[in-house]
């Protein structure tokens, strides 16, 4: 159903519940901002998305009371972390109300086995009281320094500890999260087991989260290693082969970069690489560091890097990876973007070796290692050299089509395009009992509003359309 909003009686409701919100232009244009501009195709399509205020609830039950009201208004609320995802998930496509989570955040409980918090707790501190503690996260996200646990769960996939537990999607890898829906009066809803996927990467669209309780394991001392290899293919079965050792050899992370990126973007690490080498980046447990000197040796491999004094400052080896390794590219060359992908069926090797002969250098590949039902899998997230929208679509096109790769279209706002390209018909059913209205961060799942939608190459769903590249204007 679609409503108009009535923004003005909504903020006034809000300023008579006490309720701190935020109007002024700037403030709000920050707030209304994530890293889409990672994407030169939503750089350009969501450049002028912007909310009409943010509110900073400090309890859940005034989360209730602005949910309450905004429903009474028919305004949209679109829920903030740390603005960091990078599909312009935490954008008010539609306007209203941001919802920031920043004073939610947190510890409720921790203890073995669980670690219960409000959804705006910073992953980086979660991971320090932790360790305060002996334990320490399953899984976080290389954006750990500033990225909360809603967000991570809510927007987020996958990350670092995804070679020991798989990603998001495992039921391993969070223990239950409770919402409230978007109603007259707002219910809080628990989700255990299987329900947990009806809200978990669902981009907020069907309820706001307000506790969280993940998994937290016994701590283990990790050190940061870097392994040199002559080639690609070299170092991809270098790192499939570590990543099946676990009895011997206990990892957190696991990352494949093929030359030259570790030598071209990751500028502080340069003194300890060779230039004509591709890299496995490892966070091993300290104590096999001298296992993985020796795994490295049988294999032709050399350690060039295992913690040895710097003359620079290093960053942690996780910014090295996952979605750091773009933004270390981007920094060095404004014209890099990036795809996510699972490879063509098969051996990993031969399919790297397909892209590449297809694509030559257009596409440098970063590979991190996970867990998909126990079996040790490469993701593929290459750099990719952008030279115009139109040449991104053929080659994602070419990627599908001719080599049988599966896209995550990080160029895409909705839901579905980033990910299976189909509705999650549980995720809808859902949305109609959590929010039946539409008002929680409308426009990110197409089947709300198309339930019919099919994919077609080259065209994106954006604000209530599929559009096609010269329609894609705002
Ligand atoms: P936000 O960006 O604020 O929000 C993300 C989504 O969750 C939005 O749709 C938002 O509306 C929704 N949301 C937030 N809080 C709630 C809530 N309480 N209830 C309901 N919905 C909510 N992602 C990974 O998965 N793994 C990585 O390793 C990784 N590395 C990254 C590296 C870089 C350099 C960058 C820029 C991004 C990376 N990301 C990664 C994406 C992003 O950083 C993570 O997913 C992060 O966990 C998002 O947290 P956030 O607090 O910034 O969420």
């Amino acid at each position: 159903m679609s409503r108009t909003a009535d923004i003005t009686g909504c903020k006034a409701a809000l300023i008579t519940a006490r309720i701190d919100l935020e109007d002024a232009a700037g403030p709000v244009e920050r707030k209304s901002r994530d890293f889409y501009w990672y994407s030169p195709i939503l750089k350009r399509q969501l450049a002028d998305v912007v909310g009409d205020f943010v509110v900073t609830p400090t309890t859940t039950a005034q989360i209730k009371t602005i949910l309450g009201i905004c429903h009474a208004h028919g305004v949209p609320v679109t829920v903030r972390g740390a603005g960091t995802g990078n599909y312009g998930q935490a954008m008010p496509l539609r306007g209203g109300c941001i919802l920031h989570t920043v004073a939610l955040d947190q510890i409720i409980s921790l203890t073995e086995g669980h670690l219960v918090a409000q959804p705006g707790a910073i992953m980086g501190e979660l991971e320090t009281a932790c360790r305060a503690q002996g334990l320490e996260l399953r899984l976080f996200p290389s954006t750990v320094t500033t990225a909360t646990l809603g967000g991570f769960i809510a927007g987020g996939s996958s990350g670092v500890g995804a070679i020991r537990w798989g990603g998001l999607r495992n039921p391993a890898n969070i223990n239950s999260l409770t919402i409230l829906t978007m109603e007259a009066e707002p219910r809080e809803i628990l989700l255990t087991g299987k329900d947990i996927y009806k809200a978990a990467h669902a981009y907020g669209v069907n309820g706001v989260i307000t506790r969280i309780d993940v998994p937290v394991d016994a701590a283990t001392d990790w050190a940061d290693a870097i392994i040199g290899l002559p080639t690609l293919g070299e170092a991809t079965r270098f790192a499939l082969d570590l990543g099946k050792a676990d009895d011997l050899i206990l990892t957190r992370m696991i990352s494949v970069f093929e030359a030259p990126i570790p030598d071209r973007f990751f500028l502080r690490h340069r003194e300890h690489l060779t230039p004509s080498e591709s890299a496995v980046a490892v966070l091993v447990k300290r104590e096999h560091l001298s296992k993985l000197e020796a795994f490295a040796a049988d294999n032709d491999a050399v350690v060039r890097f295992n913690g040895q004094p710097s003359t620079r400052k290093l960053p942690p080896l996780h910014e090295l990876g996952w979605n750091h390794t773009t933004l270390r590219a981007m920094k060095v060359d404004s014209t890099i973007t990036y795809l996510q992908m699972m490879l063509p069926p098969g051996d990993p090797i031969a399919g790297l070796g397909a892209v590449k002969a297809r694509f030559g250098d257009e596409l440098l590949i970063h590979l991190e290692l996970t867990r998909m039902l126990g079996k040790v899998t490469a993701v593929a997230m290459p750099l990719v050299t952008f030279t115009s929208e139109a040449r991104l679509e053929e080659v994602i096109t070419i990627l599908e089509g001719e080599l049988g790769a599966t896209n995550f279209n990080p160029h895409r706002v909705t839901l579905e395009e980033g990910g299976m390209k189909e509705p999650d018909a549980e995720q809808l059913a859902f949305k109609h009992l959590t929010d039946p209205d539409g008002l929680l961060n409308p426009g990110k799942m197409i089947a709300w509003e198309d339930p019919d939608w099919k994919p077609a190459a080259g065209r994106s769903y954006l604000f209530g359309a599929t559009l096609n590249e010269e329609e894609q204007v705002l």
